[in-house]
């Protein structure tokens, strides 16, 4: 259930979160919509992707350097590339899952895509993402059957807009806040007010960096709608052999992480502003760029 919460989550959400972040509450000046003070004002004209700002495999943030500053492409690897396709197939699952249609044929979609570049076992990508198309058309289903047969005057439609109640991919601008003007929202939960966003291949205990995307998406839905976003999810998806791990980590989107989120920010516009070069890190030269690092 990639962005349904199971019943231990719901009950954190409703007596640990939902009441931390109306006690503690969130400073006005760390709110999305004031963007146009410090400290969330950008000082420099220059606006980067959300995975820019939140991504923190390089230790020194070359890769911001040599993407934003050289124009560095970068080659793909298997989990960026496993993560692109996984996240395809299930923004697709849910759009199939918007026009009821809760059996579509994934080798039809597969087939179809243009997947720029995938590296790694190709073979065991398409696995992975028709596993991932299963499991959320299958949760999305029972979901719906679930309120259809509780709401007997309901539209059929108005019962998808409740039981997925999920924006998916949603297209905005985080200029106001230094970030590029064409932003894609993993998704966001209209009707329990979640940011949630999904990681890949990537494991839980690792945690806390990833929580710089959700937070980063809030801010920018604040500076663009004005409406408070408070809490925000994690979503790790794992494979092992055939079964697909999903977990998911909610959290309070605090003070603290909104002034972290600033900070990358405010380091990495200043880098590309000035075209400085961070320096190499002692790292494994695995990522995208690690061609350019050992040139
Ligand atoms: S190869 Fe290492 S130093 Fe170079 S960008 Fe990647 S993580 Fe950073």
């Amino acid at each position: 259930m990639v962005y349904y919460l199971n019943d231990i989550e719901h009950k954190q959400l409703l007596k640990k979160l939902r009441p931390l972040s109306r006690s503690v509450g969130v400073t006005e000046e760390l709110r999305g919509w004031s963007w146009d003070n410090s400290p969330l004002k950008p000082y420099h004209d220059v606006k980067l992707p959300m995975y820019s700002i939140c991504s923190k495999y390089c230790p020194t943030s070359r890769d911001v350097y040599l993407k934003h500053v050289l124009k560095k492409k970068g080659e793909m690897t298997y989990p960026v590339s496993l993560g692109s396709v996984t996240h395809a197939a299930i923004n697709e699952a849910y759009r199939q899952v918007r026009r009821k249609n809760f059996n579509p044929a994934f080798e039809e979609w597969y087939n179809v895509q243009k997947f720029e570049n995938i590296q790694g076992n190709l073979e065991l990508i398409k696995k992975y993402a028709g596993m991932v198309w299963k499991h959320v058309l299958t949760n999305a289903e029972s979901k719906f059957r679930d309120a259809l047969s509780s709401q007997p005057y309901s539209t059929e439609e108005d019962m998808i807009a409740t039981s997925a109640p999920f924006l998916i991919e949603h297209k905005i601008s985080g200029e106001l806040i230094g970030c590029s003007g064409i932003l894609s929202v993993d998704c966001y939960d209209y009707l329990h007010n979640i940011m949630f966003d999904v990681k890949t291949g990537i494991k839980k205990e690792e945690v806390n960096p990833y929580k710089l995307y959700a937070t980063g998406y809030a801010l920018v839905f604040e500076s663009v709608y004005e409406v408070p976003v408070d809490v925000g999810c994690t979503v790790f998806l794992n494979f092992k052999d055939d079964r697909l791990l999903v977990e998911r980590d909610l959290f309070h989107i605090s003070d603290d992480l909104r002034s972290w989120w600033i900070e990358e920010r405010d380091k990495k516009l200043e880098m590309v502003y000035e075209e400085k070069d961070p320096g190499m890190a002692e790292c494994e030269r695995r990522c995208m760029y690690a061609a350019e690092c050992m040139a």
